[in-house]
């Protein structure tokens, strides 16, 4: 079928949630994406924060197709050969004790709160408040709305879910007159993504743990989009010294394949049989993949990688400043934004696109880079040379 076909049916039968572009993705390898009319994109979208092995890599092709040929689904009332062997060297490369396999990044945050709000109930007098961050991301289910720190989500649907308080991300004071005999945990991203990539300080971080150790409240990171290697540590975590009680990955778990996970110390393993569970749990080809990314993470010095290239796009960006509108470069590893003084995010987004740069806008003055972490300086240096093209000078 023909492009303009197939726009056609995207007008007509798919249920409008956002608006696209008139490009219609054929096919993906390493740092490029092409349309079905040939066009080549470089992408520091990368599927948002997701391919963190670049397109359609090989080692993902190879897990998929023999664990097909195995088992494509067996039952999640019984166990299989790669979640088990996947469950281990997760666990075995954290700091937490036990995993539980889903699929999004918002189910394992709802898995993550049910499981503060079932501590509560046991340990803690039925506390279930948890207290979350002003413009953080949690996912799109009721609950994790009601989690995430947007104000124009507050009403939308109808009533919130009520049960979180939100305070202000970098200030512990904030988080301390929050903290009640009703709070049972405190959740929130290491760097705030969709909020704008806010790296939170250590200080704030280590005060949080130890704002929780005094209240026996729990740490929950959603390192969604901050963990697998994306910056520059395996876990985000890392870089704060410190440790969650219970942690939720996603996006980049799998490369590509949808897969999450909430991870959590041993005595959080309070669930009782039946209060959580799900079709596709530890579904075999999720975990050959979730496998398959992590040895790849593990065995090749990708996060290493991603560091040396955080570091290099920043320093180029920083120069970029010198003479163009950008301000504010921050971020860790290959998570990294930076402010626009004058242009709109989204202009900017569209003139990169017709360019063949696929980058993202995720507040209205700034621009956000989150590439395969396979990227090489020559495609930063591109990237450089593309947004120079567009960007207003000084
Ligand atoms: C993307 C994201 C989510 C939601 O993940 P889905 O797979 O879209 O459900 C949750 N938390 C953070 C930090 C994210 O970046």
């Amino acid at each position: 079928m023909h492009t303009q076909q197939l726009l056609a049916i995207a007008d007509s039968v798919l249920l409008k949630v956002t608006s696209r572009p008139d490009i219609i993705m054929a096919r993906g390898k390493g740092m490029h994406l092409w349309d079905t009319e040939g066009n080549q994109y470089l992408d520091f979208i990368g599927g948002w924060a997701v391919n963190c092995l670049g397109h359609s890599p090989q080692v993902l092709i190879d897990a998929l197709h023999s664990q097909a040929q195995a088992l494509i689904n067996g039952s999640p009332s019984f166990y299989n050969v790669p979640m088990l062997e996947y469950a281990e060297l997760l666990v075995k490369n954290t700091c937490l004790d036990r995993v539980f396999f889903m699929s999004t990044g918002a189910e394992a945050n709802e898995g993550a709160i049910k499981l503060a709000r079932k501590y509560g109930i046991k340990q803690k007098n039925g506390a279930t408040d948890i207290i979350t961050t002003q413009k953080s991301f949690h996912g799109r289910t009721l609950v994790t709305m009601a989690a995430t720190g947007k104000p124009q989500w507050e009403t939308l649907f109808g009533s919130r879910l009520p049960g979180f308080q939100k305070a202000q991300f970098n200030d512990i004071d904030s988080f301390r007159k929050l903290v009640s005999k009703d709070t049972c945990a405190i959740m929130l991203e290491p760097v705030q993504g969709e909020g704008g990539v806010n790296v939170a300080t250590s200080g704030f971080m280590q005060a949080l743990r130890a704002l929780c150790d005094e209240h026996d409240i729990l740490l929950i990171l959603d390192e969604v989009q901050t963990g697998m290697g994306r910056t520059g540590k395996l876990f985000g975590y890392q870089h704060y010294g410190i440790e969650p009680d219970i942690m939720t990955l996603g996006k980049g778990i799998g490369g590509g394949y949808p897969l999450s996970a909430m991870l959590v110390k041993e005595k959080l393993d309070i669930f009782e049989a039946g209060d959580q569970g799900g079709t596709y749990t530890g579904q075999p080809l999720a975990m050959a993949v979730g496998l398959a990314v992590l040895r790849e993470l593990l065995d090749t010095g990708l996060v290493d990688h991603c560091h040396k290239m955080g570091e290099f796009l920043k320093q180029e960006l920083a120069g970029l400043a010198k003479t163009h509108e950008v301000e504010n470069i921050r971020g860790l590893g290959l998570l990294v934004a930076f402010d626009l003084q004058k242009s709109k995010g989204e202009d900017i987004v569209n003139w990169c696109r017709d360019e063949s740069l696929l980058i993202n806008a995720p507040q209205e003055k700034s621009i956000r880079l989150m590439p395969p972490l396979i990227i090489s300086a020559e495609h930063i240096e591109t990237l450089i040379q593309k947004l120079k093209g567009c960007l207003a000078k000084k």
